[in-house]
């Protein structure tokens, strides 16, 4: 499932694509997709040049003139970008074409794929409001702190889980507290700081949070030096898998010896998503 990393190393791709770029058309398959497709916005943006390519939480977000187009990659969603390319074969997991004139006179095509469509395109206008107000448009999950934000820091984490009993694998996997810490990375920056994914929020340190927050940019920064994570469907726009499947130390790897003490690495299931976790070192 594409997680930030992910995410952003899809607008870090398109960036250089699509950037200043003119639309030139669309093309839709008329499969329904978690949100209605915004047809009327996009007809209204043909000729409309992008402003910039930049993320929010686990979206995309191409910003035009009067508005965002805001592209989630849902559970299998991916975008493949095709420069200098005016026509396609369309597959039958191929959802939208938009096609753009690069600013140097060139097409440039991007082709969402998405074979189990729980991935989205949403349009939100302008209307006055700024880049802040995005995310109130787009729902709770995306409202929590970014994780590459500066601010994110253990003393914020501290702060915001006083009084939380929930399970603090939970707490950072919820949208409304943190963005895009989904369950491969919550699991691995959980095993970096040595925190048990079940003990309750409100009862980790602050010095195991401070820990923490590092802990978890790094691993996301690390991905998105590697592109994103192998796993399931996910490859990036250049169509290269990611490559950071092969440094998890605990995710997946349920009954292996443990990086650290050799213990074999645990499986439990919470909110019904699998948590990999070390009993020796995370407590
Ligand atoms: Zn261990």
């Amino acid at each position: 499932m594409p997680e930030l990393p992910e995410v952003e190393v899809t607008a870090q791709a398109l960036r250089p694509a699509i950037d200043g770029a003119r639309l030139k058309g669309f093309r839709f398959s008329g499969k329904s997709l978690r949100h209605p497709f915004p047809k009327a916005a996009l007809a209204r943006l043909q000729g409309a040049s992008v402003v910039a390519v930049g993320r929010r939480a686990k979206y995309v977000l191409i910003e035009f003139p009067i508005g965002w187009l805001a592209i989630h990659l849902g559970m299998s969603g991916s975008i493949d970008c095709r420069i200098g390319v005016e026509t396609i074969a369309w597959g039958p997991h191929d959802h939208v074409g938009l096609s753009f004139e690069g600013t140097k006179g060139g097409s440039v095509m991007l082709v969402y794929h998405d074979p189990r469509r729980f991935g989205s395109f949403q349009w939100i206008e302008k209307a006055g409001l700024g880049a802040a107000d995005i995310a109130d448009r787009l729902g709770p999950g995306a409202c929590g702190m970014e994780p590459l934000d500066p601010a994110f820091t253990g003393r914020w984490l501290f702060d915001a889980s006083r009084g939380r009993k929930v399970a603090i694998k939970q707490w950072l996997m919820d949208g409304r507290t943190v963005v895009g810490v989904g369950n491969i990375y919550a699991c691995e920056a959980l095993f970096d700081a040595g925190i048990h994914p079940r003990r309750a929020a409100r009862a980790v340190s602050l010095k195991r949070y401070e820990q923490l927050a590092p802990a978890i940019q790094r691993i996301l920064n690390q991905a998105i030096a590697q592109g994103g994570s192998t796993i399931q469907d996910f490859h990036g726009p250049d169509g290269q898998a990611g490559r950071y499947g092969q440094s998890h130390r605990v995710y997946g790897r349920e009954g292996q010896p443990c990086p650290r003490c050799a213990r074999p690495i645990r499986r439990i299931v919470q909110g019904q998503r699998s948590t990999f976790f070390c009993h020796g070192c995370q407590r």
